[in-house]
């Protein structure tokens, strides 16, 4: 009778601190028999769950904990099988790295910068207290959309943000542990997993302080992150990312990163972002990537003859210069010239 209350018990607080995904609007996408995309919270970020001979290699934990649990649950239910062989952090930030913890059994792999700015948060909470607000923001600007519009609150997508944002609240409240990858590297990494190979690299600073692509040739998929766009024009010092200034080095690095993941794609390859469903193809992220590294030529080829910032503007026109890239637009990530913007930064980048 007794262990009878008290197995009631423990399964009552287990459902407290589990709420289902149902709960939180998780939803999944299968891409391929061993590729699923769980998609979770009103940001609509994406984690997606290999399911390889060595075990289940999943990119991104989430927001926080419980959250993370949630997709870890719902991967678990997918594939019906419970061996998690590796959790990858693609960057850095809350939503993809907050829920490392609900992985704690499970070897974390990333590049070295990821270590370095897990721990950096690790040692200094008050450095991602913006980070710690977004839940507290979220639900008050729901509730002004409320006041705004009342008929919404009959709609479950509005409760199921409400509850999301509560759970990560809740999860921050008792503390978030940073976890940082325990297995690292430098530029590149490669898992074999016995079907499949996932490849790492490292692209550093452009969304974040540690992006990292990960390719998985085998079942035509890459993990790029936040650095393309389906909708605009590539966004050079994007403006979320780190504040330095930008140097020839890094245009180079990212320019050979980006040409090297393509080398690996072919017509098949979906192109995942860390957002949204929307995948892109080769066709549609090979033009963006010779849009950077033509651009970065002529912005140098200008500067070295000898002309000013505003004769390259008016040279190099997207109409002359990039006439199979007109169906993209030019606004995106809050700049509303992003061509022009890019030929400013290339400049100030080029010797
Ligand atoms: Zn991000």
């Amino acid at each position: 009778m007794l262990s009878a209350a008290l197995f009631i018990l423990a399964a009552a607080s287990i459902h407290a601190e589990s709420p289902k995904a149902s709960d939180l609007d998780i939803k999944v996408r299968r891409l391929s028999p061993h590729v699923a995309v769980v998609g979770a919270g009103p940001w609509e970020n994406s984690y997606v769950a290999i399911a390889t001979q060595k075990g289940i290699v999943v990119i991104d934990s989430g927001f926080s904990k419980t959250i993370a649990s949630a997709v870890r649950e719902t991967i678990r239910g997918e594939f019906k099988r419970s061996e998690f062989a590796f959790l990858i952090n693609s960057h850095e930030h809350s939503d993809h790295t907050f829920g490392n913890s609900a992985y704690s059994d499970v070897p974390i792999v990333g590049s070295d910068l990821m270590r370095t700015a897990i721990l950096r948060m690790k040692a200094d909470p008050a450095s991602v207290a913006e980070r710690f607000r977004i839940p507290e923001q979220s639900l008050a600007r729901s509730r002004q959309d409320l006041l705004k519009d009342p008929k919404r609150a009959n709609s479950p997508q509005v409760a199921q943000g409400e509850r999301f944002w509560k759970t990560v609240q809740a999860d921050y409240t008792a503390g978030v542990e940073f976890v940082p990858p325990a297995i690292t590297f430098d530029r590149r990494m490669t898992l074999n997993l016995g079907d499949v190979s996932v490849h790492l690299f490292n692209f550093g600073h452009w969304h974040s302080d540690a992006d990292t692509i990960i390719s998985i040739p085998e079942e035509h998929i890459v993990r790029l992150g936040a650095i393309l766009y389906a909708g605009h024009l590539p966004v050079v010092k994007n403006p979320y990312g780190p504040q330095e200034a930008l140097t020839g080095v890094m245009m180079d690095h990212w320019i050979a990163i980006l040409n090297e993941v393509l080398a690996q794609a072919d017509e098949k390859t979906q192109f995942i972002s860390c957002h949204g469903w929307t995948v892109m193809s080769k066709a549609q992220c090979a033009p963006q990537v010779a849009y950077l590294d033509k651009l970065w030529s002529e912005v140098r080829r200008a500067k070295a003859a000898g002309k000013t910032v505003q004769q390259a503007k008016e040279t190099l026109t997207r109409a002359r210069l990039f006439p199979d890239l007109a169906g993209l637009a030019n606004e995106g990530l809050a700049v509303p010239n992003i061509h022009e913007h890019n030929i400013d930064a290339l400049w100030s980048a080029a010797p």
